[in-house]
Parts: structure tokens; sequence; C-alpha cells
């Protein structure tokens, strides 16, 4: 199977306890590109700036994904955006997004992209995330990131995408900000009232849950002693949990496979925070095997037999 993501290709500036960094490769696409390229075939769909040189296209091409359809806008800037995050590193500040060549992006994909199985709409402008989902017409699997500014400034477009995709992944907050439902569980019970049929919850370093209409799973976040950046935390999970899945789809989804991509999804962040942006999902340290073993430790951490306990009530 193949996987086609659209979503922001970009510069970062960003500033954490551990150091900062000026001007980096980041973007929700990016992100998410390097993690599902561990576990299947990856197209890439945003456009570019002058500014977007041979080394980060290189980054973008990592594990042999196709980067045809990244359109370098001749004139323009890359999307930009700058972030300061707060001392406990699960809450962040934005302190810059400049849209620039999103502006006025048209998406047009070529029949490689148009054909993939699997579709990922990262995070960007509700709207053409719309136009994308129309021009694939092929995928059996996809989904959706969002974040509070699209909730705040375009809630429309934003509902529209939701009631055409399978599969929603949202930080907890926002979840409750789209929906003015109390909790987390019941934001996620109303959006599956509107077309998706799986919900993903992202809780930051408290890990994430997925809520399916007859289903509830949750997995911690890989226990870390030191996290750098968390920039594309959330873009690395979505790319090893969509990875997962399109790597599994002609066989069927079923509860298994979700929650293994739970757990693919958590391992690959894991190591994304441990290094800036996207420093560590390029390098070939992070390999089959370091995934691998997140993932067992996962397994190790979360069971347990269960005693007959004697209850006093
Ligand atoms: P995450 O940490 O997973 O939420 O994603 C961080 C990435 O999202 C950064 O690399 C940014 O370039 C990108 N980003 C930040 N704000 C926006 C936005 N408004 N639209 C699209 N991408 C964004």
């Amino acid at each position: 199977m193949s996987i086609t993501v659209v979503g922001s290709i970009a510069f970062d500036a960003v500033q954490t306890p551990f150091g900062e960094r000026e001007r980096m490769l980041g973007g929700a696409a990016s992100h998410f590109a390097l993690a599902a390229s561990m576990l299947d075939q990856v197209n890439l769909v945003g456009p570019v700036g002058d500014d977007f040189g041979d080394a980060e296209m290189a980054v973008l091409r990592t594990r042999g994904s196709n980067v045809d359809d990244v359109e370098h806008v001749s004139g323009g800037r890359t999307f930009f955006w700058k972030g300061r995050y707060h001392d406990d590193m699960n809450t962040r500040d934005t302190l810059d997004t400049q849209l620039n060549v999103f502006e006025h992006f048209e998406p047009k994909l070529s029949e490689r992209s148009r054909e993939a199985d699997v579709l990922f709409l990262a995070n960007i402008q509700p709207g053409l995330q719309l136009q994308v989902r129309e021009q694939c017409h092929a995928a059996k699997f996809v989904a959706l990131d969002s974040m509070n500014l699209w909730i705040e400034i375009a809630r429309d477009e934003l509902e529209q995408i939701i009631g055409r995709v399978d599969c929603l992944i949202l930080n907890d907050e926002e979840l409750r900000q789209l929906t003015g439902a109390p909790t987390t569980v019941a934001a996620a019970r109303e959006v599956l009232q509107h077309g998706p049929s799986i919900v993903v919850a992202k809780q930051g370093e408290y890990g994430a849950m997925l809520i399916t209409a007859d289903d509830f799973f949750a997995l911690p976040a890989y226990p870390l002693e030191r996290v750098v950046d968390p920039t594309g935390a959330g873009d690395t999970f979505a790319g090893g949990f969509v990875g997962l899945i399109a790597s599994r789809l002609e066989h069927g989804l079923d509860r298994d496979v979700l929650r293994n991509a739970m757990a693919y999804g958590t391992a690959l962040a894991s190591y994304n925070v441990e290094r800036f942006g996207t420093e560590a999902l390029a390098s070939t340290e992070i390999d089959g095997a370091a995934v691998r073993r997140r993932v067992e430790d996962l397994w190790r951490f979360g069971r347990f037999d269960r005693l007959d306990v004697a209850l006093r009530a």
C-alpha cells in the first residue's frame, strides 16, 4: 500500500529549556513522512519557497518518500512557525505563524499521489484538506489532524472535512474545544456521530487514547528522562499510527492492528522528542530494530497478570 500526506512543510524556530534553533526543517507533513516511511511508501504533497534548499529536500526523501508533488513556488517563502516551550515541555506558546506559500496553494496531485490507498490530511487549512480529499477517490483509509487555530477561524470547513474521514487524530484539549464536551471520552463519542469510526486523542507526555464505537485503548507516552524538543511529536505519532495501518490494510483493520498502530506511533514519537526537529528520524541510528525495542518495552510496561483479590465490599 502507499500513503499520501498533505500538510505543512516548514521552517521552524524553536526555544526549549534545552536550547534553541533559529531555522530548522519542520512542518506536520515532514514529521509525518519521516515516521510513516519506516512502515510504508509515502507521497508528500505541499508547496515550498525559494528558501527551501537541496539539503531539506534530501531529508524529505528519506526512505524513498516521493517528493514529485512538493511544489516549488518561485518567488515564494516556505511556511514558517515559531514556538517556545514552557519548562514542563508539555505546553507551548506559538510566537509566529507565516503561511507564506500555503496562502495561495491549490493542490494538484499527480496520479501516483491520487491513487494512494491511504491518505493523511496533516495539519493545514481545512479548505486545502478538503481539496486533497476530493482528488483522492481511491483512498480506503483517510485520517485527519488539525489544531486550535483552525477550530477558531475555519470551523465550517473543518466540520466538513471531519465528515469525510475514517479517523480523527487530535489533542484531547482540541477535541473538547471542537465539540464543547466536558471530557475527552464524551468529545470522542460526539465525533463518532459525525463520520469518523476511529478517534485518537493525543495527550502529550501522558500518551494517547483510542476510541471507537465498541472499543477503548490507551497507552502512556514512552517514559523518557530527557525530552529535548517535543515539536512534531504529534505528527510523528500520526506517521507511525497511519503507517502501521497502511502496512496492514490489505488484511483488514481489526483491534490488534489499531492497538499496534498506537504502539508504533508512541515508539516513533519517543525518538522524535529526544533530538531537535527532524534530526532523530532523519538519522540512520533510528532503525527498525530500535523502534521494535521500544514497542516491546511498551508491551511489557502495560501488561499485568490479574490477581484474585479479596475485596471487602
Ligand atoms: P506538533 O508538535 O506535532 O503539533 O507539530 C508541530 C509542527 O506543526 C511544526 O513543525 C510546525 O511547522 C507545524 N505547524 C505549526 N502551526 C501550524 C499551522 N497553523 N498549520 C500547519 N502546521 C503548523
